[in-house]
């Protein structure tokens, strides 16, 4: 009647709540669980008090049948995970021996004298019949309860790296089995420099799968991720019918497709680089240095970013780019003959083979009617070709800088495109 493959999870920890801790648990779980197949289908974050941890796995109980605790299994008088549970499942806690022995071990290994706290004996305290779930990297073992009916809850302790090595070492394996062989396995084609509802109309406006698999568009700061989900299949399945609706996105959305998954575009576009033998120069008015740092993020980024110039202000742009005063006077600097002299300033005081010019509005002052907020001219000079771009980017400060930043890199990604004989 429940669905083997599918799990709900209930996180415990009044600093989840509170927000001072991040809830990576479920994260966790979920990306791991959901690469054998396992889905989340469900996940409630709950106080450190018996009520609250009744309430959310009793529901999650009743609905989905598999269900995972993370946090409140350690040694505290906060720690109520263990006897709430165990009292949901109508048993009584009683004391493990194996438990006491590992925990004895464990104390002694790690030369702290005298004897065991009773507070950690707190911990071999077990409900009855609960399997225990061992773990290599804590005190705290984990618990799973199983009913009459076949429905379980699996308790882990809420410190991540515990965590980790106990998914690793048991539930996955556990879980794996339940699953049958399947996997679940998801692609990103990531898209920039084009609307969502652009997007929507090249791919059909109504379609919310391609290639049998469903279609999520993730807009965000770097564009709009195209991701598609391949769920309870075999793995070489999945990979099939993941590269076929792939290269169905790809041909509808074209040039704007720069990468999958977890690569960004300064990865692509120092990677294109890397293999012509291109080298960059930037030249940063309103995004300040954001633009390097995107490039100087990427590891073996110094093979092709020689460096370039935070040009805020005009006499800056004047005395490192050689940008002509007059221009400046006449056009302002934000304007598209300032843009590409900031592009070719900074290549050929660099001897880069790429210039790239940034220069904005970014806000939330200094915005006109001709030139309001968010306006940003790039220059870009690739071998002495300048040409400049215009856009208005929406969102707030750090936003537009961020999209300018993401802009002028696609426009090098696109010239270098343009260079390139198809097919390379
Ligand atoms: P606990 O097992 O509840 O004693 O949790 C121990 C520590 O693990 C907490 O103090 C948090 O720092 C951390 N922790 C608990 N739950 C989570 C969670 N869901 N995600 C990340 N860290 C957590
Ligand atoms: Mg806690």
């Amino acid at each position: 009647m429940f669905k083997q493959n599918e799990v709900e999870i209930v996180t415990i920890g009044d600093e989840l709540l509170l927000g001072q801790t991040v809830d990576t648990n479920a994260v966790t779980l979920a990306r791991e669980l959901g690469a054998i197949g396992i889905s989340i289908v469900r996940r409630a974050t709950v106080a450190d008090t018996a009520d609250a941890i009744t309430d959310a796995v009793r529901q999650a109980l009743a609905r989905t049948g598999t269900v995972i605790t993370t946090g409140g299994l350690g040694p505290t008088a906060d720690d109520l995970t263990r006897p709430t549970l165990a009292a949901l499942f109508g048993r009584a806690l009683v004391r493990d021996e194996s438990i006491v022995a590992a925990l004895e071990a464990l104390w002694a290994s790690r030369g702290r004298g005298g004897a065991l706290p009773a507070s950690n004996l707190q911990q071999a305290m077990v409900p009855e019949g609960a399997e225990i779930v061992p773990n290599p990297e804590g005190t705290a073992p984990g618990l799973r309860l199983t009913d009459g009916e076949g429905r379980s809850v699996t308790m882990l302790p809420g410190v991540p790296r515990e965590l980790r090595a106990m998914l690793q070492q048991s539930l996955v394996p556990w879980f794996a089995a339940r699953a049958g062989g399947t996997v679940l396995r998801t692609r990103a084609v990531r898209t920039t420099s084009i609307a969502e509802s652009a997007l929507a109309e090249r791919l059909g406006a109504s379609k919310r799968s391609v290639a049998g698999l469903p279609l999520a568009y993730l807009p965000g700061m770097e564009g709009v991720d195209l991701r598609v989900t391949a769920r309870d299949l075999p793995p070489d399945e999945a990979a099939a019918m993941l590269d076929e609706a792939e290269r169905l996105i790809r041909d509808a959305v074209g040039v704007h497709a720069y990468a999958t998954d977890r690569v960004t575009m300064p990865m692509v576009v120092l990677e294109r680089c890397a293999a012509r033998g291109e080298t960059i120069a930037v030249a940063e008015s309103c995004t300040g240095g954001l633009l390097g740092a995107r490039l100087t993020e990427v590891p073996g980024s110094s093979r092709v970013l020689l460096g370039g110039s935070i040009a805020y202000h005009n006499d800056v742009k004047v005395r490192d780019l050689g940008v002509s005063p007059d221009d400046l006077a006449a056009h302002g600097a934000v304007s598209e003959v300032v843009a590409l002299q900031m592009a070719r300033g900074v290549r050929a005081r660099t001897g880069a083979s790429i210039g790239i010019a940034i220069t904005g509005i970014a806000g939330p002052d200094g915005g006109t009617p001709d030139k309001p907020v968010g306006t940003v001219w790039i220059g870009i000079d690739v071998h002495g070709d300048a040409r400049a771009h215009r856009a208005v980017y929406i969102g707030d400060r750090q936003e537009i800088r961020f999209r300018a930043s993401q802009a002028a890199l696609d426009l090098v990604r696109r010239r270098l495109l343009e260079r390139e004989p198809v097919g390379d």
